[in-house]
């Protein structure tokens, strides 16, 4: 702990976001970035505590209040090499992570905990500018192949992982990129895609083969895969969405949200897409149904295709704005979240249960929706009524869904993929949201590395 009174002499400082009218003329990352000085002061606030609860909170295990302290005193070098034993990625985390850490972090008792995350990304970054970032290429080889089915992060960790152990990683991938959502669903305004490709180029530089275009089951036999490695892990995600089955669900206009944040993203990397295909806010009354993180993306993306307006309703109520008293610190507070787009401008509307689409012409132009009161019941299970005097009609021409992901069933997977041979099914492995349904970035990463060590041992005792 280099500074024992900094927690008390310095108040947190976050970067902050660049300016709403600028920010949303473009998609550039709407974060900023503090100078070298104010950096390390904020590293400066880690108070070396007894019990750390941020170990608690992040699966990955971080390395606090080393990594900190180093960066306090501006050792970079070894600030990265701490913060990289535990996290192969701390450039994706250190953007979009909602910060399990900086949660329970014991500041956070005052509601100013260690900026931890943005510590991260000045670390990663410094150490990507100074050169301290080298392939991991291992020592020998061990002469075992694995296959990685898909490139997300959890598929990214685990091919890090093994490939530093010594064996031959190739990672198939379905798009025409590697990165799974954090390239095709993450916005660029949070994370933009040369982070992605700067650490794939590392990647391959240490010996790890990237087959895009590869989407396995349809343009790669399973069974090939699996007769030619010596082990096979599936980090194929989760992604499919949840849909509302209500009348006027057909009409055009209304699509899921991946859709409409999947081309946007293709369409700042270049990819053309036909004019007839494009989904486009510009000047369009949009509806977000679904108040969660993937709305707050489609809400950023709207307003910058220049959206007429933007609705997002949620049918949970809102949440209170301070933890409460059945919710102490250091649990993840369940409190009112304002994400960078919701300061953009958009209209948030709780307690609204969508009950059918109204259209003309075969296009959207409104949703019905009606207001819904929440109780427990006996059980302690939350219990939803309508209330009839408050449906009201919400004008859209354009409407996105956004109400979460279903995780497929694993042995749904594993035969669509043609993996299913009927033979020992030992070498086959599976992490990520394809293991666990819908997560977080860290979960993956987490996941993955997880998974490498157990195909490890596995194919040592092969
Ligand atoms: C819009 C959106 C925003 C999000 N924002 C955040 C955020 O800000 N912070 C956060 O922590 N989490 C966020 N998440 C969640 C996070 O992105 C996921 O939890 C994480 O990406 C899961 O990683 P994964 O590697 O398991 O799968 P994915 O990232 O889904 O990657 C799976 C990959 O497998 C490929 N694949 C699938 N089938 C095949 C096949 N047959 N052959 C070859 N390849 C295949 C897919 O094309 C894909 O590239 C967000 C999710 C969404 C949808």
């Amino acid at each position: 702990m280099g500074k024992p009174t900094g927690f008390i002499e310095i108040p947190r400082k976050p970067g902050g976001y660049r300016p709403v009218q600028e920010r949303t003329g473009d998609f550039g990352e709407v974060e900023q970035r503090l100078n070298d000085e104010d950096r390390r002061a904020q590293a400066a606030r880690c108070m070396d505590c007894g019990v750390p609860f941020c170990h608690w909170a992040c699966v990955l295990g971080n390395r606090n209040p080393e990594w900190q302290d180093a960066l306090y005193k501006g050792n970079y070098r070894e600030a990265y090499e701490l913060l990289t034993a535990t996290n192969p990625f701390p450039e994706f985390t250190g953007r979009v992570c909602p910060a399990l850490c900086e949660k329970s972090c014991v500041l956070n008792i005052h509601n100013e905990p260690v900026t931890v995350r943005e510590n991260e990304c000045a670390v990663i970054e410094q150490a990507f500018e100074k050169g301290y970032v080298k392939p991991g290429s291992p020592f020998v080889r061990t002469g075992k192949r694995v296959a990685v089915i898909g490139s997300g992060p959890a598929g990214l960790a685990v091919a890090d992982r093994l490939n530093r152990l010594g064996h031959k990683v190739t990672v198939y991938e379905a798009r025409d990129a590697a990165g799974g959502l954090l390239r095709y669903g993450i916005p660029d305004f949070k994370l933009q895609k040369s982070v992605i490709d700067r650490r794939l180029e590392i990647m391959e530089a240490g010996g790890i083969c990237f087959r895009v275009n590869n989407a396995v089951g349809k343009d790669i036999e399973g069974a090939e895969i699996y007769n030619y490695y010596d082990a096979v892990c599936l980090a194929t995600g989760a992604m499919i969405p949840r849909d509302l089955a209500v009348p006027g669900r057909n009409l055009s206009g209304i699509h899921f949200a991946l859709d409409f944040l999947m081309q946007q993203n293709k369409m700042i990397r270049g990819i053309k897409v036909p004019e007839e295909q494009r989904l486009t806010a510009d000047g369009k009354q949009v509806l977000i149904i679904g108040g969660g993180d993937t709305g707050a993306d489609c809400v950023g993306t709207a307003i910058r295709q220049k959206a007429l307006s933007v609705t997002q309703i949620e049918i949970m109520p809102e949440p209170p704005s301070e933890r409460m008293a059945d919710n102490p610190w250091p649990y993840w507070p369940n409190v009112l979240r304002t994400s960078s787009s919701h300061l953009e401008g958009c209209d948030r509307r709780w307690s609204l249960a969508t009950k059918g689409f109204l259209g003309k012409d075969g296009r959207v132009t409104a949703a019905k929706v009606i207001g819904v009161t929440w109780s427990r019941s006996a059980s302690g299970r939350q219990v939803m009524s309508e209330n009839g005097k408050k449906s009201q009609v919400l004008k859209a021409d354009m409407v996105l869904l956004c109400m979460g992901f279903l995780p497929e069933a694993l042995d749904a997977l594993v035969k669509k993929l043609g993996l299913d041979t009927g033979r020992e099914s030992k070498k086959l492995f599976v992490c990520g949201d394809a293991r666990t349904g819908p997560g977080l970035v860290l979960r993956a990463i987490a996941g993955g590395i997880s998974a490498a060590e157990d195909i490890d041992t596995y194919l040592k005792t092969r």
